[in-house]
């Protein structure tokens, strides 16, 4: 599959924990270009799985994303992103700083998510929370193409993530 990403854009990864945001990301993008959720959850509290500290995980995550976009700086967010009003607040980041915006989403089945969260090192998530995530994003498949990317990506299976490649394109204004 292959992925075209405008150059100065805006890229929410959207899938369950598990389903293989974070390797995807290291393996297509520069450390410095992703803004990950739960590393920001470890700035804050010592613990990328602190859920009391999303809050302030997240108004970390869209200042950081604000400032990136306003510097024309491509800016991958490693989140899961499976709920509308979550990628509608970035959305309107990219909006204003005239960035588009790119999907990624990992469509796993849970069954998947769950095995792999399994072998995490930090605490996994649990099969409630991850069911939930796919739920989430399965319902979020339909109407993916009306929120406002500019383009939306579906990967359905794992071959389809290990034979992704990433383009970025230069964007003609
Ligand atoms: P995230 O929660 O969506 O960020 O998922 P991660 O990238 O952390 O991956 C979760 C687990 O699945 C890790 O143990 C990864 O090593 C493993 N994993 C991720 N991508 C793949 C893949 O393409 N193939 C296999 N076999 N394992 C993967
Ligand atoms: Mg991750």
């Amino acid at each position: 599959m292959l992925i075209k990403i405008p150059e100065r854009s805006l890229v929410l990864l959207i899938g369950a924990a598990g389903s293989g945001k974070s390797t995807f990301a290291r393996k297509h993008f520069k450390t410095t270009e992703i803004v990950s959720s739960d590393a920001l959850r470890g700035v804050v509290s010592d613990d990328e799985s602190d859920q009391t500290a999303s809050a302030d995980a997240f108004q970390l995550l869209r200042m950081i994303t604000g400032m990136r976009l306003r510097r024309g700086r491509l800016t991958v967010i490693d989140a899961t992103n499976v709920q509308r009003p979550a990628r509608k607040a970035l959305l309107a980041l990219a909006a204003q700083n005239s960035a588009p915006a790119t999907a990624i989403v990992f469509n796993l089945p849970a069954a998947v998510c769950l095995a792999r969260n399994q072998s995490r090192l930090t605490r996994p998530a649990s099969a409630e929370v991850v069911e939930k995530q796919v739920a989430d994003m399965l319902s979020s498949l339909p109407g993916l193409d009306e929120e406002g990317f500019q383009y939306a990506y579906v990967m359905d299976n794992t071959g389809d993530i290990d034979s992704a490649q990433v383009l970025r394109e230069t964007w003609n204004m």
